[in-house]
């Protein structure tokens, strides 16, 4: 909490007055020391609805004004939506089911800052008041057609600003939009971090662990607010063909003239933030450097329109370049001094001749130094004394210094005032009329230049909208620039997109690891992807570290890359706009969240199978690991299936197990394709190319003495492996007591056709152990059992 006192201590009789001017918390910081200039810094409330399981949410960036809401069908779907906004602070109605959905929220991002907002911010009539509060208008229906029935979540926002920042309405937010899922992508949590989109971030909790991330990559904008509006676009690609098509013509029109509007963008500061910080308090948070900004960046605005070659992008800009507001800008540029102080109430913002009134204070307090300069001059020349001083402190205010050596020589109209150890000191009746005028015109000055300063920035406050206009203009104008910069720099193509389920990618390569690599000088190596008619769905098998989840990656980011409007790294890419993209990819290492990797892993294929359509691009990458092998093999095998028949959506699926090659056999849509290896008896060589047809086999030893496990083991487990094989191909008979050592590891599947049809039923030992009951169990008691089962099977 800040506090300020609230009466002037000069004027106070007895204690001063202080209140809280400012609540501030990760959602509602403010200033730039504090927040990620590339970043924004969000605030969400969630309403849980008894009635139905829904979530009415809402989410606000106050920094910049970005305002939104939406319903969200159940609590996971609102999970994995507000996951992947990752906000800086989520707020929950301190309902029963306020606080449990704030308990499922800590569970799923402990790091996250949330807590309780008193219920009845969130009460609809309530809320519907603050909302056309903040949007001063008189019907809800005003500000969005949908808010109707479902404003909770936002004005409870609007409440907590103003509960929080002692301020009427939050400075930026123009309009509230409706997240609407049929013109954009929404990327769940998972596909996010398993795509490597965001640089890793403290707290976010879905940054990529590799140096470079996809945003990092192709972040080559300028301004901070083109930095915030392209980590916005990869978040959310578009899948309205034409939509799409109109950003690429605009990346395509700037291939060749981007470098010419990075001048102007490079002196665009944040107009968003400063916006909010100038309005907020008419100017509390602000100084007139920001205001200096501000205006100047308006004016800069301008000059790139002028520059902007792209008709559309210019129109846009010179729409929202308000004539009111860039003459005030220019007004503004015209009366500030150049380099003002950083604070306001000590004056020194204004040039002179803006205001007759201010010129004269102006002129009073700084020829002050020069009066008195002369003042002692002639006060030394008319006593004779050559060491006179004149002096300020803040006690005694003027006064003039003579040392005990000249006492004598002090004229009988100098008033003593001080006495020291060296000397004398002494006012006059001139020096104090001086020193009156001169403190009375220092104080006035400082405080007309803040008012006028407060004035100032209460105008730009009033042309909050256009300005905004200005600010989302400029950032489409940088990130279609940097778009542009990226695609002509790294050699990038224009994919074409149609409205078809089929997908080309010719010679396609990741966007970030072939960077990495030939950073290196290691090269690369370009595969083609082909989904469609002839196989929708693709199997991948391969050895470890074959390159199978790059391929996957690099097929999603290119389909992603393409449809938030870039060029992509391949020789071509024919893409069917795709709806969504899921993924399922890696070990989610939430255990420390109190989930298993297993249950991480299955509730992610849940969210798919709930989700997906006949147009999404599903990726999975080996599910059914951190269980038993046939458990994680049927579960695999019973998932593709569903989404083979059911679904039908483009399907990238790497696989270790073997057995599940047959698939292709089974449904029509599914084919084989393998990573090429070169390998002799010994040793195996990645080709990182994909080809058709099922990988010979896992490789999985050879792999293991590439990343130097010792001979030993090595030569322990190849002996493991061959005698596994060997019983892999005799009939099983239940007392087979090698089968619990076999069906507990993972088995050698390479050329062996065991089908799910033929796996063996479980043995003995299995079904004692699934029925032991641990927890009912002494240790003599499981020691007494071990005992009884190694008699009957010695027997
Ligand atoms: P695992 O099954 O263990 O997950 P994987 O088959 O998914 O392995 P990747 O993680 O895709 O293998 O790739 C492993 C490494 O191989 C990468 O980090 C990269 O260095 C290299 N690599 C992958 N694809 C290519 C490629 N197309 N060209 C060159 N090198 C590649």
């Amino acid at each position: 909490a800040i506090c300020e006192q609230m009466d002037d201590p000069a004027q106070a009789k007895g204690l001063v007055k202080s209140d809280v001017i400012r609540v501030v918390s990760p959602g509602t910081r403010l200033d730039p020391e504090a927040l990620d200039a590339k970043a924004p810094n969000y605030t969400h409330a969630a309403a849980p609805n008894n009635a139905d399981g829904t979530v009415d949410w809402a989410t606000v960036d106050f920094t910049t004004g970005k305002f939104w809401f939406g319903r969200a069908a159940s609590q996971s779907d609102w999970l994995a939506h507000v996951m992947a906004q990752a906000p800086a602070e989520t707020l929950f109605p301190d309902s029963p089911a306020g606080e449990s959905l704030l308990l499922t929220w800590r569970e799923a991002m402990p790091r996250s800052f949330a807590q309780t907002a008193p219920g009845f911010y969130f009460d609809s009539a309530y809320a519907a008041e603050r909302i056309r509060e903040q949007f001063q208008v008189s019907h809800l229906a005003a500000v969005h057609p949908a808010l109707a029935g479902r404003e909770g979540a936002s004005g409870a926002l609007i409440k907590y600003f103003q509960e929080t920042q002692k301020a009427p309405r939050i400075p930026s937010a123009m309009r509230i939009e409706l997240w609407a899922l049929d013109t954009a992508m929404e990327l769940d949590a998972a596909t996010v971090r398993a795509l490597e989109l965001f640089p890793a971030r403290a707290g976010h909790g879905l940054g990529s662990t590799r140096d470079v991330s996809l945003l990092s990559w192709l972040d080559r904008t300028k301004t901070a607010m083109g930095g915030r509006l392209l980590r916005d676009w990869i978040l959310r690609p578009l899948t309205v063909h034409m939509q799409i098509e109109e950003r690429l013509d605009q990346v395509e029109h700037l291939l060749s003239g981007h470098e010419r509007l990075a001048p102007a963008l490079n002196e665009i500061y944040d107009l968003e933030r400063l916006l909010s910080r100038i309005s907020l308090g008419s100017g509390a948070m602000a100084g007139a450097r920001e205001l200096l900004a501000l205006a100047g960046s308006i004016a800069k605005s301008g000059e790139l329109a002028a520059l902007t070659t792209e008709k559309n992008l210019r129109a846009k800009l010179t729409a929202a370049l308000d004539p009111k507001l860039v003459e005030l800008s220019k007004l503004t540029l015209d009366v500030l001094v150049e380099k003002p102080p950083a604070t306001t109430r000590e004056g020194g913002m204004f040039r002179k001749g803006h205001r007759a009134d201010l010129d004269e204070l102006i002129e009073l307090s700084e020829n002050g130094e020069q009066w008195l300069a002369g003042f002692e001059a002639r006060e030394r020349k008319a006593t004779g004394i050559n060491s006179l001083k004149v002096r300020f402190n803040r006690v005694f205010g003027y006064y003039l210094e003579i040392t005990k050596a000249n006492l004598d020589a002090a004229p009988k109209h100098y008033i003593r005032k001080q006495t020291m150890v060296g000397g004398e000191r002494y006012i006059t009746e001139e020096l104090k009329q001086f020193e009156e005028k001169i403190l009375t015109a220092e104080k006035k000055r400082c405080d007309l230049e803040h008012a006028l300063f407060r004035e100032l920035c209460a105008k730009f406050a009033e042309l909050s909208g256009p300005i905004t206009e200005v600010a989302r203009a400029v950032a489409q104008v940088d990130v279609i620039c940097a778009l542009a910069a990226v695609a002509s720099e790294e050699g990038y193509t224009r994919p074409r997109l149609n409205d078809s389920t089929e997908l080309e990618i010719i010679e396609g390569r990741h966007p970030t690891v072939a960077v990495a690599m030939a950073k290196q000088k290691a090269s690369f190596v370009p595969n083609t992807v082909k989904l469609g008619a002839r196989g929708r769905f693709l199997l991948i098998t391969g050895p470890n570290m074959g390159g199978k989840s790059t391929v996957m990656r690099q097929t999603a980011l290119i389909i992603l890359l393409a449809q938030l409007g870039s060029f992509v790294p391949a020789q071509a890419a024919n893409i069917g706009v795709v709806d969504q993209i899921f993924t399922r990819i890696g070990a989610s290492d939430n255990i420390a969240d109190g989930a298993s990797t297993f249950m991480v892993e299955m509730s992610e294929m849940s969210f798919i199978l709930r989700h997906a359509t006949d147009r999404s691009l599903i990726l999975i990458d080996e599910v059914g690991r951190g269980t038993s092998t046939y458990d994680g093999m049927s579960l695999a095998w019973a998932l593709a299936a569903d989404i083979c028949e059911r679904i039908g959506a483009r399907t990238l699926f790497a696989t270790h197990y073997h057995e599940l090659t047959q698939l292709a056999a089974q449904y029509k849509g599914v084919a084989n394709a393998r990573v090429a290896v070169a390998h002799d008896g010994n040793s195996i060589r990645f080709l990182y190319r994909l080809e058709p047809g099922v990988a010979e086999r896992s490789y999985g030893i050879l792999v293991a003495r590439l990343a130097g496990l010792p001979d030993a083991v090595l030569i322990t487990a190849e002996a493991m492996l061959a005698q596994l094989e060997s019983q892999s191909r005799k009939p099983k008979t239940p007392t087979d007591t090698n089968q619990l050592a076999l069906r507990l590891d993972r088995p050698r599947t390479g050329e062996s056709n065991t089908s799910l049809a033929t796996q063996p039923r479980p043995s003995p030992i299995e079904n004692w152990l699934t029925a032991l009951e641990l927890d009912n169990l002494t240790p003599m008691q499981a020691m007494a059992q071990l005992a009884q089962w190694k008699q009957k099977i010695e027997k």
